[in-house]
């Protein structure tokens, strides 16, 4: 599986940037250090409508090109066949939050500043103005996207004879199968399947 997007290092390499290292920094195989751009920023590079969910409407629009036709062979059986065995993948997408790590960093320090305050009565004043003013600049959480509910339906090559046997954990197997269906999996790796 490869993950969905790519930062190129100055060093020429392009390195792999998943969904989860949106906003966060990550570690070139030489060492330099790269700030991974926000979620909407690299879906903007990728090309991708920064408000729609990239990966589905990709598929989607490859399915209507391809006219379902995702395969001949049935997937459990291995057998030829055309019959389709119709599926519903909900694709909930985990939050991506924001500049948590800076203001971890910070806290030491307004532990300092609310400690210096408590010891220094005839300053209170002044330490209460400094204190408020570190407060005022913690970092509000920056929820990037939340976990909406976003589902695809999607056509399964599988011969109708067994269409009732298949657990959901098989079907989760065999929709990793087809290439086409596979990528949805780097976006959404918790991605459940349902039956229509
Ligand atoms: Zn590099």
């Amino acid at each position: 599986m490869s993950p969905p997007f790519s930062l190129s290092c100055e060093c020429g390499l392009d390195i792999p940037v998943a969904v989860g290292d949106a906003g966060g920094k990550k570690r070139c195989v030489c060492g330099r250090e790269l700030q991974v751009p926000r979620l909407s920023e690299l879906r903007k590079k990728a090309g991708r409508d920064p408000f729609e969910s990239g990966v589905l409407d990709t598929v989607r629009r490859e399915l209507r090109e391809l006219d379902d036709h995702v395969g001949d062979f049935c997937l459990h059986s291995g057998r030829p066949t055309q019959d389709r065995l119709w599926v519903e993948l909900i694709c909930e997408q985990k939050r991506v939050v924001e500049n948590r790590k800076s203001d971890r960093d910070w806290r030491p320090v307004k532990l300092l500043v609310t400690l210096f305050a408590l010891l220094t009565w005839p300053f209170v004043g002044i330490s209460y103005l400094l204190s408020r003013l570190w407060t005022d600049n913690s970092p509000i959480p920056d929820v990037q996207e939340f976990g909406h509910d976003r589902s695809i339906s999607l056509p399964l090559p599988v011969s109708s004879e067994f269409h009732q046997d298949l657990s959901r954990k098989k079907l989760l197997k065999y929709l990793k199968q087809v290439p086409l269906f596979s990528k949805i999996f780097d976006e959404y790796p918790d991605a459940i399947v349902r039956r229509r």
